[in-house]
């Protein structure tokens, strides 16, 4: 018979930590037994507390009830790199590193812009961002693939109990402003606006220009869930495969390597080898053929006043990097010079034989006395049977295995 009062209290403690997920959706600083507790728990996986991330993936799924439109899609795509920029321009330029500056007042309106991309509050962010440079690829790092394995790195660290809340003694230089503390407690506010704002676009465009052929509908499933879904694969795409996938240019401790591919996806942050080796400068893109849009719209923003103090990459590190790829070259040339070298010594072994043969021949025929027209028909004769005549009363220089008599 089971213990009723045990099932009673199994069931209580379910519908607790139920109602504390609940509570965490909205308030995610909210933590009963202390933030400590939970970061230092193992890694598992938090269900109740992942259904919003759910939801989000789940409602992609809404294009098929609505068809889509161009409007729509177009706007899908454009949102998707206009919040690629505040992921990658502003949560981890400005402030995961701080490689430029920018006013009280600016600072806040950068927090409002990164939270439209979903992705918690701007001092979570840089709190496991700092956390992963500091222990980049090592048992410590939330999301190493080699550590953790490519989906965990991707996706599954973010699903972690351990992994909600902000450890805010790491970003002491962030925490100081309330504004900013609030936004990260309350993370869910601008995400939830971004998302009515996006439908109430879609409502004034299917009301005011027909015409477009867009619904409210399409714009929330497409402009929304749909970029917002890719925007997190995105930028995830750092995360798992900026450590797999591409070149490594610096020696550094961890496994960054850089990308041209990861670069055009997430707007230049897939030179990460580069931003390893030198986290502290706004460019990710160390030279002018390294693609990094991301620097291009912040180089913009700055002529407008908004940010100031870009930081550049310090020559010692360009040249470091030039050294590096003239290695790499030398390197190359003499793995190529080797391998050539390889085929013609296989060559060779081809046709020494054959030549040296010849040489012989050459030789042989050479000692031979071509008889003169005036000595008669003996001039007509082969040259090939006079060296066997000669053979019969001369010793030749050499037998020749490979040469055979002329027909
Ligand atoms: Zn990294
Ligand atoms: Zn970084």
């Amino acid at each position: 018979m089971p213990d009723t009062s045990s099932i009673s209290s199994r069931f209580s403690g379910r519908l607790r930590r139920a109602g504390v997920a609940v509570v965490h959706w909205f308030d995610t600083d909210y933590a009963p037994g202390g933030a400590e507790k939970i970061r230092t728990a193992p890694d598992k996986v938090d269900w109740m507390r992942c259904i919003p991330f759910l939801i989000l993936h789940a409602g992609c799924l809404g294009v098929i009830w609505t068809g889509w439109s161009p409007v729509a899609v177009g706007f899908a795509v454009a949102f998707y790199f206009v919040r690629m920029f505040a992921v990658t321009g502003i949560y981890h330029r400005y402030f995961s590193h701080k490689t430029y500056t920018t006013s009280r007042a600016g600072q806040f309106f950068l927090a409002l812009w990164g939270g439209t991309a979903v992705q918690p509050g701007p001092l979570w962010w840089a709190y496991h961002h700092r956390h992963h440079h500091q222990h980049s690829d090592d048992e410590e790092d939330a999301h190493s693939p080699h550590v953790h394995g490519f989906w965990w790195s991707h996706i599954g660290w973010i699903t972690s109990r351990r992994n909600f809340p902000t450890d805010y003694s790491k970003v002491r230089d962030l925490a100081k402003f309330p504004e900013l503390v609030l936004l990260n407690r309350f993370d869910t506010i601008v995400p939830i606006l971004t998302g009515v704002a996006v439908w109430g676009l879609g409502w004034l465009l299917e009301v005011h220009a027909p015409q477009l052929g867009v619904t409210k509908w399409q714009m929330l499933w497409w402009g929304f869930f749909v970029s917002t879904t890719a925007l997190f694969h995105g930028t995830s795409c750092i995360n798992s495969m900026a450590h797999l996938m591409g070149r490594r240019r610096f020696e550094t401790a961890d496994d960054s390597r850089n990308s041209l591919v990861l670069a055009l996806i997430t707007l230049g942050e897939g030179w990460h080898n580069n931003h390893h080796r030198y986290m502290s400068s706004t460019r990710n893109g160390f030279y002018w053929w390294e693609i990094d849009p991301t620097y291009y719209g912040l180089k913009l923003l700055s002529w407008t006043g908004l940010i100031w103090g870009l930081k550049p990459v310090p020559q010692a590190v360009l040249d470091e990097g030039q050294r590096a790829e003239h290695a790499a070259s030398v390197a190359a040339a003499q793995r190529a010079a080797v391998h050539h070298g390889d085929y013609s010594y296989a060559t060779l072994k081809r046709v020494v034989p054959t030549a040296a043969a010849l040489a012989v021949a050459t030789a042989t025929a050479a000692q031979i006395t071509i008889p003169k027209k005036a000595d008669g028909p003996a001039v007509h004769k082969d040259v090939t049977e006079l060296a066997h005549e000669l053979a019969q009363n001369q010793s030749p220089p050499a037998p020749l295995p490979s040469l055979r008599a002329a027909p």
